[in-house]
């Protein structure tokens, strides 16, 4: 099994046909796909930034890598730390001082080595406190005897012997003392060490000293046992990974640059009052690749002499979010399946048709036209569920229809609130989807970053004793405000009305925390032309869109969810950008419920969404009238 399949474009039969969704591999279930055994091989998509890993790990560069989470960031670095040679792989040992008991002393050596000098080590203490303990047993036989027969008194002989086994056992410590603490083992390492050192307190990251409760009277541990190798001493000549960069404070981030400057830094206590502090080691070598990671803002965040230290002495790589959909890319999402069935060990292999469906879920997700999501681990998480459901009844392999119920059931936290609010507001009859009214349109949001809601917006228009204001409930103002600013342009121009002389409340009904508005502008500007002209508005349509002064409408993002959250809602009508029509990407289970109407210009949302003929088309051609320029550009494009 295995060899037969391929996944390389030149042996499998490639048929480039849109309906083949494996990308013309023949496979009954993924257990026939063979899976490469380095890391750096299962990567998928991000060519640019695995080149930049493999030429890294030849010069021993650093990198730095800007991305969405779950893309690869820390794959790519794990499988940096596959490629650098497992040759030059160090143990450190720390050896009590002699002169300075604070600062313990610091050896280097080959792998493998470290464990055989502190058994050598523990040995000769056996055998001294071997030859001790019995020196040791005859004194104490000699003194007690000693004492029975010459003194007459038991008592005296037990003191005696007494204060001599404390005086033995002390010296017994203090040949302890002498072996060394292994701080870093790689004995048994087979690659080059990868640490992973995301959110780690300073402690472990740069290392630590224990506090040791008793201080005095030779009872102490000796110091250098009580030294704790950190992140960057046991990344030694391999990878040190650090996600999120920024959040990492700067202290920290400070002492690391110093660890790479310098390739070697000492351990010292990193709780200021404990008797750690006063301990500082000579320093452990530090030689390790950093692999900085994060999203956009973390470069901005992160210590401008760390960034310049890392673009000085290495790479600055930008992950992808998406990857053109071609027929040897979905070939290798069929590999990832199988690649995250085996690492997880338990799951059953996928049939064909479970591929495939995991394949279209990756088309949806990445909200672009021919395109794959590369947010690979989402996708992983869809396939363990998968597996797990089909585990659960004892399938011997993973169904399509596994597949369909795991995406149901694994919605994401804003889905599931978005979902139970639709079902809320349904027993509550707050959705109006049917009639129509004046001033209020359903508008569409986005909640997180996969789940659509309905947002209705009532516009009122009341004469004002001063200026115009534009008064908005809940944290929308500025969206409102901007909407309506882009709006009046237009409606000075065809109104009688004068909205400078007017307040205009703006409700967004429901809104909440975590709603963004900014795909709001055309919800608003239709609700306030309808209160302003008295015009209603049909219940069953739905819009998104984002205006511009001229009143074209412009693209906006997560339409696919807001078509689906329309949908769920009973919303038969659905007004989109023409810009976003590519995108849309919605499950086949809603396309017969909601007609999606893709426009250009605020004159054909309101053709659209306006009830009432007369009045509405005496306005719509007045909008089109004066706004004809800004059509006449858009179609002679
Ligand atoms: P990041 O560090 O960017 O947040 P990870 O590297 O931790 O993401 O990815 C998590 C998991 O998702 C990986 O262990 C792997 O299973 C899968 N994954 C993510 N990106 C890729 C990719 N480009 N190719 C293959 N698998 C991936």
């Amino acid at each position: 099994l295995g060899s037969d399949v391929s996944i390389e474009g030149d042996e499998a039969t490639v048929e480039d046909d849109e309906d083949d969704l494996l990308g013309g591999i023949d496979i009954e279930t993924t257990e026939e796909i063979e899976v490469p055994d380095r890391l750096v091989d299962q990567v998928i998509g991000q060519d640019h930034a695995r080149d930049i890993v493999k030429k890294a790990a030849k010069q021993r560069r650093h990198v730095m890598m800007i991305g969405s989470p779950g893309t690869g960031k820390s794959m790519l670095a794990k499988a940096m730390s596959q490629l650098l040679p497992k040759e030059d792989l160090q143990d450190v040992l720390v050896y009590h001082n002699p002169d300075d008991g604070n600062e313990p002393k610091v050896r280097t050596v080959p792998a493998g080595k470290g464990e055989q000098i502190v058994d050598a080590h523990k040995e000769e203490a056996r055998k001294r406190n071997q030859m001790r303990s019995f020196l040791m047993w005859i004194i104490i036989i000699a003194i007690i005897g000693y004492a029975l027969f010459f003194a007459r008194s038991i008592l005296l002989g037990i003191l005696a012997a007494g204060i001599v086994f404390l005086v033995f056992r002390y010296m017994n410590r203090g040949s302890d003392a002498m072996i060394p603490n292994l701080l870093v083992n790689n004995a048994n390492q087979q690659i080059a060490p990868f640490e992973d050192a995301t959110g780690a307190h300073a402690g472990a990251l740069l290392g630590d000293v224990r506090h040791d409760p008793f201080q005095s009277g030779g009872m102490e541990t000796p110091s250098h046992d009580r030294v704790e190798a950190g992140a960057i001493h046991k990344a030694n000549k391999g990878v040190l990974f650090v996600d999120e960069i920024n959040t990492l404070d700067i202290r920290s981030q400070q002492k690391l640059m110093t660890a790479i400057q310098e390739g070697e830094f000492s351990i010292t206590g990193q709780s200021e009052r404990s008797s750690g502090a006063m301990v500082q080691t000579e320093p452990v070598p530090t030689d390790f690749i950093m692999v900085a990671a994060g999203n956009l803002d973390a470069m901005e965040n992160m210590h401008p002499a760390l960034r310049s230290r890392i673009k000085g002495y290495g790479y600055e790589v930008y992950m992808d979010d998406t990857i053109e959909d071609e027929a040897e890319m979905r070939r290798k999402y069929a590999r990832f399946v199988a690649q995250e069935v085996e690492k997880d060990g338990r799951l059953p292999h996928f049939t064909e048709e479970a591929v495939e469906e995991i394949i279209l879920e990756a088309r949806r997700r990445a909200g672009r036209k021919g395109h794959l999501t590369l947010k690979l681990r989402d996708l992983g998480g869809l396939v363990r569920v998968a597996g797990d459901i089909a585990r659960a009844e004892d399938k011997d392999f993973t169904e399509r229809e596994d597949v369909l119920q795991a995406k149901r059931r694994s919605r994401s936290i804003e889905q599931q609130l978005a979902d139970n609010y639709i079902e809320r507001r349904k027993d509550y009859e707050l959705t109006v989807n049917t009639g129509d009214v004046v001033g209020r349109v359903n508008g569409l949001a986005v909640m997180g970053e996969d789940s659509g809601i309905v947002m209705p917006v009532m516009a009122e228009v009341t004469p004002s004793q001063g200026p115009g204001q534009v008064i908005a409930t809940g944290k929308l103002q500025e969206i409102a405000e901007e909407a309506v600013q882009n709006v009046s342009a237009i409606i000075k121009k065809f109104s009688d009305e004068d909205i400078s002389e007017k307040d205009i409340h703006i409700q967004f009904v429901q809104s909440y925390e975590g709603v963004e508005g900014d795909s709001a502008s055309v919800t608003v500007a239709t609700a306030v032309i309808s209160a302003l002209e008295d015009i209603p508005i049909e219940q069953d349509v739905a819009m998104t869109g984002s205006l511009s002064v001229r009143g074209d409408v412009l693209p906006v993002g997560g339409v696919t969810h807001k078509i689906e959250a329309a949908a769920k809602s009973g919303i038969s009508r659905v007004i989109i950008p023409a810009a976003n029509e590519q995108d849309v990407m919605i499950e086949d289970e809603y396309k017969d419920q909601i007609e999606i109407i893709p426009v250009q210009h605020l004159s054909e949302v309101l053709e659209v969404a306006l009830a009432g003929e007369p009045e509405k088309d005496s306005l719509v051609d007045r909008l089109r009238s004066i706004t004809g320029q800004a059509l006449d550009r858009q179609v002679g494009r």
